[in-house]
């Protein structure tokens, strides 16, 4: 055999993950628990992502559990699923979603997916389908849409959000960044990573810039109707007349559930524009060659969307207001940290690194090496969002861990703090 001289003709040239400016939340993540010290005896602490099923304050509810379990032993749903989704499941989340719109959705606007992820996933393989196409996403913003836009070579720019101004959308730089061959914007509210909530006036705003430039509104409600600010949740498709919006959602984050994987992807034009452009039947088409979200979960959604209790909701959304606020409480009184926003949904908050007060960090992620090795807890760089020199922090953990990390990162900073 002449094994050591055969040349194989497949090669990967890069790794889809790390593109030029981010890499993914995931990867980043999985480097700084590798940086943990071992000999730490205190438990190690995450505050990097949003996943707080794992904490007993925010168990699911009983309600949503009941309804896997019936929808399993029916034995109703071992079958492959349509493409779309089962019907009974995908009538629950049009009615779901139509009590907060001035319209009324149908099943056929809606798509189930693999978690909201598979839904983004989709979407950008139907634009990247039109040649030259670009797409407009958020800084700071969510490394997924980067990723994945890069993996199907969609080209993607940039505009702004405004910390001083609550995150809102620097609408100027949207103009600015966009041209003819712009079809679609992202925005994602409520705001990972920022955790504002936009209010109605802006969002009736941004449907107006993207009337303007004749481009479609991807809106991102992953985790809609998680806020506990002044600003109420409304979704981007209020204003689905003005602006064609396809909504991006799923039962991850309200129902604490993110390894359920079920999410949707909800055409919200009442004018039908998309429909005419093609872009409907794309979905469909992209769909038939994506694998489904597991029948049996398609199965329990009608009785996870209808029946789950206010009671429910209204806990988990005071725990992460009382969470929001010992995090901001806390982070305003260490002086190398600035918080611009005090979050209002999401489970994110966003934190600027004064770096001239601080002796020996180079940058964010210099400053997350160096707190996982000291303190063993993990925050996210900022530059994984596409923010250099910040953090983002989650605050959706047990609170008493959440109050043992924040002491952790208060006396980190205070021992990098430079000598006066
Ligand atoms: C978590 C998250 C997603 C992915 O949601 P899944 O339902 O877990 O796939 C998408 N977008 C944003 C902004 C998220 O925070």
């Amino acid at each position: 055999m002449e094994g050591g001289s055969k040349q194989w003709r497949f090669k990967v040239k890069k790794d889809l993950t790390s593109t030029a400016s981010n890499v993914t939340i995931r990867g980043m993540l999985k480097k700084l628990n590798e940086a943990i010290d071992a000999t730490d005896t205190r438990p190690t602490i995450h505050l990097g992502h949003g996943d707080p099923s794992h904490y007993p304050s925010f168990r699911t509810t009983p309600v949503a559990e009941d309804a896997i379990v019936d929808a399993v032993r029916s034995a109703k749903f071992n079958c492959y699923a349509p493409a779309v989704g089962i019907l009974p499941a995908r009538r629950a989340v049009a009615e779901y979603l139509s009590s907060n719109l001035p319209y009324k959705l149908s099943p056929d606007d809606v798509n189930l997916t693999n978690g909201c992820k598979q839904a983004i996933e989709v979407v950008v393989s139907v634009l990247s389908q039109q040649p030259g196409a670009n797409i407009l996403l958020p800084r700071p913003g969510f490394p997924t849409y980067e990723a994945l836009a890069a993996s199907k070579h969609l080209e993607f720019r940039h505009f702004d959000l405004l910390p001083d101004k609550g995150w809102e959308i620097d609408l100027d730089t949207v103009e600015a960044v966009a041209d003819d061959n712009t079809v679609a914007m992202v925005i994602i509210n409520p705001g990972n990573p920022g955790g504002n909530v936009f209010t109605y006036q802006h969002l009736q705003k941004v449907a107006e810039t993207a009337r303007r430039l004749g481009i479609l509104v991807i809106a991102d409600e992953t985790y809609g109707c998680v806020a506990f600010g002044t600003n109420p949740f409304v979704p981007m498709g209020t204003f689905g007349l003005i602006a064609p919006v396809i909504t991006l959602g799923s039962i991850s984050k309200r129902w604490m559930v993110p390894g359920w994987r079920l999410g949707w992807l909800v055409i919200t034009d009442p004018s039908g524009v998309l429909k005419e452009a093609k872009i409907v039947e794309s979905i469909n088409g992209c769909l038939n060659i994506c694998s489904d979200p597991a029948t049996f979960v398609q199965g329990s959604i009608p009785k996870i969307l209808e029946d789950t209790k206010e009671d429910f909701f209204k806990n988990v959304i005071d725990i992460l207001s009382q969470a929001s606020d010992m995090c901001y409480e806390t982070l305003k009184n260490i002086d190398c940290l600035t918080c611009p926003h005090k979050p209002e949904g999401s489970m994110f908050v966003m934190v600027k690194l004064n770096l001239s007060l601080l002796e020996d960090i180079v940058d964010d992620i210099d400053f997350c090496y160096k707190l996982v090795k000291e303190e063993s807890v993990v925050i996210l760089p900022g530059i994984t969002v596409g923010l250099k020199n910040w953090l983002r922090i989650t605050f959706a953990i047990e609170p008493s861990s959440l109050e043992d990390a924040l002491g952790r990162l208060k006396s980190f900073c205070q021992r990098h703090a430079k000598k006066q």
